[in-house]
This record gives C-alpha cells, structure tokens and sequence, in this order.
C-alpha cells in the first residue's frame, strides 16, 4: 500500500475539506449502522498508509492538553517542581486547560520529528488523534477539527465516508 505523504494531505485536504467536514456534521447527527464498528474495523488500516514520523504536523501546529498527572511527571523528569515547568512552559487556555506556550512544541526534535520526551508524554499526545476511542456521534466534532492538521483523521473518514457512501459498510463489517 502506497504511503500517504504530508504532500498529498495538503492536496486532497483543499479537494475535499468541504464534503468530508459535511459527512461528519451528517453522521453526527445520524450516525449510519455499525459505523462504530466499522471506525474500529478502519483504524489499523489508515496506520499502514500513515507514518507519523514524516509528519509531526500535530506537535507542529497543535497543543496537548496537560494533565495535572502530565504536569508532576514531566517536571520531576526534568528536576523541577510542577509550578517552575508550569511558568516556564504552559499557559491556560479559555477553558483554564493547561496548554503549551509555544509551538512547535518544546519537546519536539524538528531534525528527525520525535518527541524527546516520548516515553513520559502527554496523555493526551499518546492517544492521539484518537481516531476509535469513542462513538462517531461522540467524535465527529473533533475528527471535524482535527481534519485540518491530521492526515491519519483525513485518512479515517475518507475510508469511512466511501464505505458508507458505497453501501459496502455492511460486506465490511461482516468479513
Ligand atoms: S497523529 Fe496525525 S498530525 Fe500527528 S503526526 Fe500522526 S498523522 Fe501527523
Ligand atoms: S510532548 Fe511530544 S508528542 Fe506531545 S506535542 Fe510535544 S513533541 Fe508532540
């Protein structure tokens, strides 16, 4: 299978942004049969066409939620109490989350795209872009969001989106 590049993202992305964020508003609100299912079905494919380490796109552009938990591991690695790492590195957002400062991120090797604190990251970097973890009708609003920076969230809907349109989500979900 061929690998889906940062370049070819970009492309496709000013193609079909429109139709993709309309299918998800759509299935939000009526989410077809068994698309959960078929989410969980899908995930491991798009993680065979998509390679994060040619991307970092979301270390780039986006920011993490930090934890509490996230704030007193990350600071004792570095030796530094959770308010020193706080003042140096985060900010609160509008909703009072904990958030980088900067980006791209601090913790991000811009040489080779990985994250120098791999290990004890964020929670929120690790299960990112969470393209399975909850219902479609739960997600679609952040898969709608995260469109816009992740090509492995492109990649999902695109699959889910020709399945559904196709009428082959059933011959899919029942192989
Ligand atoms: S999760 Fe998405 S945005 Fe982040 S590196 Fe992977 S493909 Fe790129
Ligand atoms: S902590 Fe690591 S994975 Fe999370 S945004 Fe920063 S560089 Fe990326």
């Amino acid at each position: 299978m061929l690998p889906f590049t940062f370049r070819s993202y970009k492309r496709k992305l000013t193609l079909y942004r429109k139709s993709f964020r309309k299918f998800l508003f759509v299935t939000e609100k009526e989410p077809p049969r068994g698309i959960n299912q078929l989410s969980k079905l899908t995930e491991p494919e798009v993680w065979k066409e998509v390679d994060c380490l040619t991307c970092a796109n979301c270390c780039k552009k986006m920011t993490p939620t930090f934890t509490q938990q996230d704030l007193k591991r990350i600071a004792a690695h570095f030796n530094q109490t959770p308010e020193a790492f706080k003042k140096k590195w985060l900010k609160k957002d509008r909703s009072g989350d904990l958030v980088n400062k900067n980006q791209p991120c601090q913790f991000l090797n811009l040489e080779d795209n990985k994250c120098s604190i791999y290990e004890i990251r964020p929670v929120d970097c690790s299960g990112f872009p969470h393209l399975s973890k909850r219902t479609w009708s739960d997600y679609a609003y952040i898969h709608r969001q995260n469109l816009d920076y992740c090509p492995a969230t492109f990649k999902m809907v695109e699959k889910i989106k020709l399945l559904v349109e196709s009428g082959n989500a059933d011959k899919k979900r029942a192989k």
